[in-house]
């Protein structure tokens, strides 16, 4: 008998390898070695098992959002209408008074005097009255652009509207999308232009956007609705 390997016995039946056989005899046979390999295993296990540190994981970036937060206070909303002022490149106060958030040529958004809470069905007094018939639920959004244009020919005149207003505007109704869980479809994003087909809510033969200055070759108010709401929902 070996006092070793009793000793090493002892403490395999302490942790509880009970060597049920032989017991603790001092040989080192084949039932030692098994619980000496099972131990091992164990610990072998702890060690692989031991989760990998943490990757300090890029955090999931959260979408880029440029509406101030105060300006979409709570309200029940059910759809945002795009359009252009057809003023120059710049807010006017008559431009505020008619919509809730504007964007300037070079992508600055400017807020609108009325509160979209205004617009909550049954629209309130002060509202902003941006689209004819269908201001109730609706926020209004407007390009600061457009004024002496011409649709056809089609002639931008003196304030088109720039690619950087327009890149602003499918981040603010993916803002305003989020914000207000609105689904993008073409009867909850649109602009002015489709309200009539879309929504079968007569309007006075508006045209925003029916053209986009910076890239012609978008034509109609579906193309240029499907533009809007696939950037958008990129932007989601
Ligand atoms: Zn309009």
């Amino acid at each position: 008998m070996n006092k070793t390997v009793q000793s090493l016995q002892r403490r395999l039946i302490a942790l509880g390898y009970p060597l049920p056989k032989y017991g603790a005899d001092g040989d080192p046979g084949g039932e030692t070695i098994a619980a000496v390999n099972a131990a091992l295993d164990e610990i072998e296990k702890l060690r692989g098992v031991k989760p990998p540190a943490p990757k300090p994981s890029l955090p999931a970036s959260p979408p880029a959002s440029i509406v101030p937060a105060d300006w979409m206070p709570d309200a029940k909303m059910g759809r945002i209408i795009c359009h252009w002022t057809a003023g120059s490149h710049e807010a006017s106060e008559f431009d505020r008074s008619h919509y809730h958030i504007l964007i300037e040529d070079d992508g600055k958004l400017i807020r609108g005097i009325p509160s979209i809470k205004l617009n909550e069905a049954p629209a309130k007094k002060g509202y902003a009255a941006h689209t004819l018939g269908a201001n109730s639920g609706s926020i209004g959004v407007s390009l600061c652009c457009m004024g002496g244009a011409n649709e056809s020919p089609f002639d931008p005149g003196k304030y088109p509207m720039t690619r950087e207003q327009w890149d602003a505007l499918t981040s603010v109704v993916a803002d305003l999308c989020r914000r207000y869980s609105i689904r993008v479809t073409e009867m909850t994003v649109l602009s002015h232009a489709e309200v009539q087909n879309n929504l079968g809510i007569q309007q006075r033969g508006k045209w925003d956007f029916t053209r986009l200055a910076f890239d012609p070759s978008v034509k109609g108010a579906k193309a240029c609705g499907d533009k809007l709401r696939s950037e958008a929902k990129a932007k989601l």
